[in-house]
């Protein structure tokens, strides 16, 4: 049996564990315990990182004996079924007290069914979303740690240590109880999938528009990366438009085939809007954006539908760059704004105590939706916690004020052009829904009482209501 000389310990060893497990063992004080599966990963990530001082184990009951209590080992294996094994076999080796903590991404209704499972036996459990690839597991995450208050007392000085920084504050919180965590996490992608539509969208439309090549919207977007719409996503998006393809000497993004892949957390956060009953627009035709090009048997209707040939006619391409731009930052704004909504809709549902604003802060850094605009949510959250819709807040209310000028265009422009742009223009009517005094939504009532006797309220008077629509109902 080995010593227990390891202080955390790391359970899946691939891309995402070992790097967690590298990043763990580069700091001050930790020494990690590691343990896959199937044992050549052990090997290999122990051979190639001697620095690392790594403390390998080949079956659980050894990797328990290798952790000081209480023992607290991170599971970084494949979300589902790999998971449930692994939290078995843990449960079968650890003793109350001990943590056990999920990295991988689990829906948050999962996190919440092994919470309580696993409470049963005494040992801690938290489900923790943790974003940034590969990269960020290796060099700082952002964190997302569920769980127990108990458990964040021994996890939040280790997990500090190794989440990125932004403006100094590490980007990790104590998220709130069982599956906050991971629910957060998931809006969080889903977040993610509204921005990357989004841009493509900007990007598509600038291209038919002005006719500029890849590497000329690439420009365009490196010098947006210095004003308003600064981030992560930006700035990888010029670079992914730089790349030339070395076989055919063309853009790359023409060379890739046009159907985007999707793991299912954008679906996840769309469900679970669905089932909170939070408008989450932009994620959802993100979603469906996927969907849609991934079906090439549907696609193949392209050139039989009656339309406009996909192309702009734009007098003055500066003018246009710049609408575009400002329809990506209000577009972007309400795709931020449903998904804190859908934050706070769940905190609401699931007894969370979330602070958004710190949620805002720990996505500055480290993870994929990095963002200079996060500061101005957290700004936010610090001058009114309770904000309804965040996109109410004055910052906000003046940038869409600025803004909406050149949404309007823009997707009046796509609709005229017949540039699929359902984003950008999902999200102005969202924002159109949300300022309409009157919503047609009254006729809905009177269909709905017409034929099903629902009933309905009544502006003038308090009290259910229904109408004997015609003499033989
Ligand atoms: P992965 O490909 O999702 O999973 C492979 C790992 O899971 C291997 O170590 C494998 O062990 C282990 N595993 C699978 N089934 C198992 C079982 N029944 N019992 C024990 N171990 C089992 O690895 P990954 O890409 O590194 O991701 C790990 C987790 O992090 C996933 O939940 C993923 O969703 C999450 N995550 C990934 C990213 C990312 O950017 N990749 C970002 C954030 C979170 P063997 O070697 O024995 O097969």
């Amino acid at each position: 049996m080995s010593e227990a000389t390891a202080n955390i310990g790391v359970v899946g060893l691939a891309v995402m564990g070992s790097n967690l497990a590298r990043n763990l063992a580069s700091r001050e004080g930790n020494t990690v315990a590691v343990f896959n599966r199937s044992r050549a990963k052990t090997d290999d990530l122990v051979a190639e990182h001697p620095e690392a001082g790594f403390v390998p184990s080949f079956s659980y009951e050894e990797f328990a004996a290798s952790l000081q209590k209480p023992r607290t080992a991170i599971i970084m294996v494949k979300a589902g079924a790999g998971t449930d094994a692994v939290i078995d076999e843990l449960v079968r080796v650890f003793e109350p007290g001990d943590i056990i903590v999920d990295g991988g991404n689990a829906l948050f209704t999962d996190t919440i069914r092994r919470e309580k499972a696993v409470r049963e036996t005494g040992i801690n459990f938290v489900g923790m979303g943790v974003s940034g690839g590969e990269e960020g597991a290796l060099h700082g995450p952002s964190l997302m740690p569920g769980g127990s208050d108990e458990s964040w007392v021994t996890l939040g000085p280790i997990l500090r240590t190794i989440a990125a920084v932004a403006e100094g504050e590490p980007c990790v919180t104590h998220i709130g109880h069982d599956g906050a965590g991971h629910f957060v996490k998931m809006v969080h992608n889903g977040i993610e999938y509204a921005d990357m539509q989004l841009i493509a969208e900007a990007y598509d439309l600038i291209r038919r528009g002005t006719g500029k090549s890849p590497a000329e919207i690439a420009d365009v977007f490196a010098e947006w990366n210095h004003g308003e719409l600064e981030s992560y996503l930006i700035e990888i998006t010029a670079e992914v438009l730089r790349q030339v393809d070395a076989e055919t000497g063309k853009p790359l993004v023409d060379v890739i085939v046009d159907q985007a892949g999707a793991k299912g957390t954008g679906a996840w956060t769309v469900q679970t809007a669905l089932d909170l009953g939070v408008p989450v627009s932009g994620i959802a035709e993100a979603t469906f954006a996927r969907s849609l090009s991934s079906h090439p048997e549907q696609r193949e209707v392209s050139g039989s539908l009656p339309g406009p040939l996909e192309s702009l006619t734009v007098d003055d391409a500066d003018a246009f760059i710049e609408d575009v731009r400002l329809a990506l930052f209000a577009s972007k704004i309400v795709a931020y704004s449903q998904g804190f909504d859908e934050i706070r809709a769940g905190a609401a549902q699931y007894g969370w105590d979330i602070d958004l604003g710190a949620v805002s802060k720990i996505w500055r850094a480290g993870c994929i939706i990095r963002a200079q605009f996060l500061n101005r949510i957290a700004d936010a959250y610090a001058q009114t916690p309770d904000l309804a819709v965040l996109l109410t807040a004055p910052y906000f209310v003046e940038a869409l004020e600025r803004a909406q000028g050149s949404w309007r265009r823009i997707v009046a422009t796509a609709a005229t052009g017949g540039i699929p742009s359902p984003a950008f223009s999902s999200s102005l009517a969202y924002y159109d829904g949300l300022r309409a005094e009157r919503l047609p939504a009254a006729l809905i009532q009177g269909q709905r009482d017409f034929f099903g006797a629902h009933t309905y309220k009544r502006i003038d008077r308090p009290g259910t209501f229904h109408t004997l629509w015609s003499a033989d109902r």
